[in-house]
C-alpha cells in the first residue's frame, strides 16, 4: 500500500501543471482501488464553488462545467463537513443531487473525502462503483491517506498552473501563503537563487543564445567524462574486467544518443543548458526509482550522481556576471544571511525563502535592512519564478501573481504611503523617545554587520542592546583568532561611543550553524546551543571575552551578556571565566575595566528563576524569539506552526511581566531585545510593564519611538492590565490595533490588501 502511494505521489509531483496532475490522480487511484469511477472536484480559487475537475469512469465532457457549492449535493456535504462520506447507496442520501449528464446514474457506492490543505478545503476526491457495498475501512483509510498527501501537491501544482497561464496569456490572478518575514510591500522581478550542484533547486530560464548553452553543455559533459575515464584509469589495476565494464555503463548514460541528446534538443527549444539539464535528469532519476527491480532502482543514484557533476561543471563556467534588474526580489528555497551579501542594496526590493519562518535568522537580518520579506511560501514553485513580475506583501506574508490592475494600484498605494511615512519619521531622529507624559523610555539597536552601525547611528540609537557575535562568526571559514575579534569588537564599541554596546557571547546551534564547525543534532533547538556551548568549550569562551575586554580598553562602553540560559550554574561558571579573563589582561598590563554582566531570558525556566538570575548579574535581557518558542513549544522556523507562533499570547506577556517585576525587585535593569519590542503594539505593553531599554532592529526603531511619543504611560498600564485579563492572543493584538488607531497612528495597521 505505502509502495502505491508513494509512487503517485511521484508521479503526481513530476506532473507539469495542474490539468495533467489531476489526471494522473485519478487514473491510478481508480486503478490502484479497483473502482470504476475515481473523480476530483476543486474549489475555485477566490469562489465557493466545487468544480468537477477531472474524472476516470464518468461523463469527461462535463470537466470543467459542473458544479457544486459547499453544502449541496454528497460533494458539497463532503466539502462542508471536513470529514469523508461513505455510502452503499448514494441516491438514498438526504443530500443526493442528480446531475443531469454526468452518467452517475449507474454507480451506488459512494466514497468521497476532502482534500485539506493548512485547514483549507481544496477539494473532494471521490471514488463510486456500481455494486451497492460500503466500501472497507481499509479502502477508506488508502483514500484519505491518498488524499492527505495530495493536499500539498495540489496547492502546489495550482500556484504552477497560474505561472504557466501566464507565460501564454495575461494569467490568472495567484496569491501565495507565507508568513510575515519583514515588513513592507515590494513590487518587482524575481531572480532565483540555487545552492550548488543541486539537480532540484535550478530555476528554469529561456534563453536565445542556444549556441553558446549548448558549447557549455558539451564542456561540460566532456569533463564529467574525462573526469570518470581518470578515475577507471587510477583503479585500472585493481579492477576485473567486468568492475571496468561498469565504467562503461555509467559513461554511456552521457552518452549523446541517450541522456545527452534530451537535454541537447531541451536546449534547442530555447531552455538554459541548467534547466535543460536538471529537467531531464530527474525525469531519469524519477523513471529509475520506480523501477521495482532493486538493481535497476540503484542506478536513480548514479544517474544523479553523474547529473549533478555535469551540473557543478555548467555552475562553474558560468561567469558571466550576475545581473540583477531593478527592484530585485531574490528567491529561493533557503535563503541566508550570506545569499544576501551576492546583491548591491539598492537593487534589492525584497526577499522570499521558501523555507524558514519569521524568526528565522534570515528574517531577523532582512528586518535590521528594511527589505520586505516573505518567508515559508512552501507551495511557491520557486523554480520557475525567475524573471517573473511579483508583488510580495512582507506585513501579511504574501506573494502575488498576475495581481488584478486593482490590487496592485492598491499595492502601489501602500508602498507610497510607506515612503512618506518613513520622511516623515525621519525627523524624529534626533528627538528622545519620550511619553506624553515625560516618561523617557531608551531605545537601542541589535546590530551584527558593520552595516548595521551606520543605519542605527542614522535612526537615532542610543544604544545597542544585542550585537550577535554570532555574525561574524558566520562570515568567516575558521574560528577567528583573539587579536581578529578584538579588532571587529573594537570597530563596534567605537563606533557607539560613547553609547553603550551589549556584546552577547558566542550563541551558536539552534538553527545557527558554524560552516566549520557542525553541530548535527535530531533536537536543535533542544540541544547544545548558545551558553552550552561555550561552556563545553571555554577556550572560545575565555578568547572572545578577553578579545572583549580588550577592545574596550579606553572606551568602557562594554557591557557583555550571556545567552540561552537554564539554570543558575551556567552563569556561576560564566561569571568565573569572566572574572579569570579580566585577570589575566589585567595581570598582560591591559587597563581594561569590569563590564557590566547580563543574563539572556529565554527559556522558561529563567523566568521563574529571575530573580536568582538577577541577583548575580547587573542586568537581565528578555529575548522574547527563544522565549516565545519554549513556552508555546513553537519552532521559530517552521513555517506550518508559524500561525501559533504569537510574542503576544497571553502565556509571554504574563511571562514578561514576571520577568520585569523579578529584576526590579532585586534593583536591577530590565531590557528586552527580542522582535517583540520592535512592534509598535508590543513597545506599548512593555513600556507599561516597566521596561528600562527596549532594543531593536534599526528599521523598527523610528516606528517604536513615533508610537511612544503618541501614548501616555498611565493609559499604557490601564492597557495592559486590560489586556492581561484576555484570554486569546488574537483578541489581544486586536485591542491593541483599535489603541494604535485611536491614538492616531492608523499607518502602523496592515490588513492584507485583497
Ligand atoms: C531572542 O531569542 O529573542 C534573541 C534576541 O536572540 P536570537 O534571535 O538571536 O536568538
Ligand atoms: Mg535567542
Amino acid at each position: 500500500m505505502l509502495e502505491v502511494l508513494r509512487h503517485i505521489v511521484q508521479e503526481v509531483n513530476a506532473a507539469s501543471g495542474l490539468e495533467e496532475a489531476l489526471e494522473i490522480i485519478v487514473r491510478r487511484v481508480q486503478k490502484a482501488m479497483g473502482t470504476e469511477v475515481c473523480s476530483i472536484y476543486l474549489r475555485d480559487p477566490g469562489g465557493e464553488r466545487f468544480i468537477f475537475r477531472a474524472t476516470e469512469g464518468l461523463n469527461k465532457d462535463q470537466v470543467g462545467l459542473a458544479s457544486l457549492a459547499s453544502g449541496e449535493g454528497l460533494v458539497g456535504t463532503v466539502a462542508e463537513r471536513e470529514e469523508p462520506l461513505n455510502l452503499e447507496n448514494a441516491e438514498n442520501h438526504p443530500s443526493f443531487r442528480f446531475f443531469p449528464g454526468i452518467g452517475e446514474e449507474s454507480f451506488h457506492a459512494f466514497l468521497g473525502v476532502p482534500i485539506i490543505h493548512q485547514r483549507d478545503v481544496l477539494g473532494v476526491l471521490v471514488v463510486q462503483q456500481a455494486e451497492r457495498r460500503r466500501f472497507d475501512e481499509s479502502e477508506e483509510a488508502f483514500l484519505v491517506t491518498m488524499s492527505a498527501q495530495l493536499a500539498a501537491v495540489i496547492a502546489h501544482a495550482r500556484v504552477s498552473g497560474a505561472l504557466l497561464a501566464t507565460a501564454a496569456s495575461a494569467g490568472a490572478p495567484a496569491k501565495i501563503s507565507g508568513v510575515a518575514g519583514a515588513p513592507g510591500i515590494a513590487i518587482g522581478t524575481a531572480v532565483v537563487v540555487s545552492p550548488i550542484a543541486d539537480l532540484y533547486a535550478v530555476p528554469q530560464k529561456t534563453i536565445t543564445d542556444r549556441r553558446g548553452e549548448l558549447r557549455a553543455f558539451r564542456y561540460a559533459l566532456n569533463r564529467v567524462r574525462e573526469d570518470i575515464q581518470a578515475v577507471a584509469d587510477n583503479l585500472g589495476g585493481e579492477l576485473s574486467r567486468e568492475d571496468h565494464a561498469l565504467f562503461d555503463v555509467y559513461l554511456g548514460i552521457l552518452d549523446d544518443s541517450s541522456i545527452g541528446r534530451e537535454v541537447v534538443s531541451l536546449i534547442r527549444e530555447g531552455n538554459w543548458a541548467q534547466g535543460a539539464l536538471s529537467k531531464v535528469m530527474i525525469e531519469h532519476i524519477r523513471h529509475f526509482e520506480r523501477m521495482e527491480h532493486s538493481y535497476l532502482k540503484e542506478r536513480a543514484v548514479d544517474v544523479k550522481d553523474l547529473g549533478t557533476r555535469v551540473l557543478a561543471y555548467l555552475q562553474a563556467s558560468d561567469i558571466e556576471e550576475k545581473v540583477y534588474p531593478e527592484n530585485t526580489i531574490l528567491v529561493g528555497e533557503e535563503l541566508t544571511a550570506s545569499s544576501l551579501g551576492e546583491i548591491p542594496r539598492e537593487r534589492l526590493a525584497g526577499l522570499i525563502s521558501v523555507r524558514g519562518s519569521g524568526n528565522s535568522h534570515v528574517a531577523i537580518l532582512a528586518r535590521a535592512m528594511g527589505i520586505p520579506t516573505v518567508m515559508g511560501a512552501v507551495d511557491l514553485p520557486y523554480t520557475r519564478l525567475d524573471g517573473r513580475e511579483l508583488v510580495i506583501d512582507g506585513y501579511n506574508g504574501t506573494v502575488h501573481l498576475n495581481p488584478l490592475p486593482e490590487v496592485l494600484a492598491r499595492f502601489k498605494e501602500v508602498l507610497d504611503s510607506d515612503r512618506e511615512l518613513s520622511k516623515d519619521l525621519e525627523s524624529l531622529r534626533d528627538q528622545p523617545c519620550i511619553t506624553l507624559d515625560g516618561h523617557r523610555l531608551p531605545l537601542w539597536v541589535n546590530t551584527g554587520l558593520m552595516a548595521d552601525v551606520t543605519r542605527s547611528l542614522e535612526q537615532g540609537a542610543e544604544g545597542v542592546g544585542l550585537y550577535r557575535t554570532e555574525v561574524p562568526f558566520l562570515l568567516r571559514e575558521r574560528f577567528p583568532s583573539e587579536e581578529e575579534q578584538r579588532q571587529i569588537y573594537r570597530n563596534q564599541l567605537e563606533a557607539f561611543a560613547p553609547r553603550p554596546v551589549t556584546m552577547r557571547t558566542l550563541d551558536i546551534g539552534g538553527d545557527k550553524a558554524l560552516p566549520y564547525f557542525p553541530i548535527e543534532e535530531d533536537n536543535p533547538f533542544l540541544g547544545w546551543r548558545g551558553i552550552r556551548v561555550t561552556l563545553d568549550h571555554p577556550e572560545i569562551f575565555l578568547s572572545q571575552v578577553r578579545a572583549m575586554l580588550k577592545a574596550n580598553a579606553g572606551l568602557g562602553n562594554l557591557r557583555i551578556m550571556l545567552p540561552m540560559i537554564s539554570s543558575i550554574s551556567e552563569v556561576d561558571e560564566a561569571l568565573d571565566l569572566v572574572y579569570r579573563s579580566h585577570r589575566e589582561i589585567t595581570q598582560e598590563g591591559v587597563e581594561a575595566e569590569m563590564p557590566l554582566i547580563g543574563v539572556m531570558v529565554e527559556v522558561p525556566s529563567a523566568v521563574y528563576q529571575a530573580r536568582a538570575l538577577a541577583k548575580r548579574v547587573d542586568f537581565l535581557s528578555v529575548g522574547s524569539n527563544d522565549l516565545t518558542q519554549y513556552l508555546l513549544a513553537v519552532d521559530r522556523n517552521n513555517p506550518r506552526v508559524a500561525e501559533l507562533y504569537h510574542s503576544m499570547h497571553p502565556a509571554v506577556l504574563q511571562a514578561l511581566v514576571v520577568v520585569a517585576d523579578a529584576a526590579h525587585s532585586e534593583g536591577k535593569n530590565v531590557g528586552i531585545c527580542g522582535e517583540l519590542a520592535g512592534d509598535p503594539e508590543g513597545a506599548v505593553l512593555l513600556l507599561a510593564m516597566g521596561y528600562d531599554i527596549l532594543s531593536m532592529n534599526a528599521t523598527s526603531l523610528p516606528k517604536v519611538k513615533k508610537a511612544l511619543r503618541n501614548v501616555n504611560l498611565a493609559e499604557a498600564r490601564e492597557l495592559l492590565q486590560e489586556v492581561l485579563q484576555m484570554e486569546h492572543a488574537t483578541e489581544i493584538h486586536k485591542r491593541l490595533e483599535v489603541f494604535l488607531a485611536s491614538h492616531g497612528m492608523e499607518q502602523f495597521i496592515h490588513s492584507p490588501v485583497d
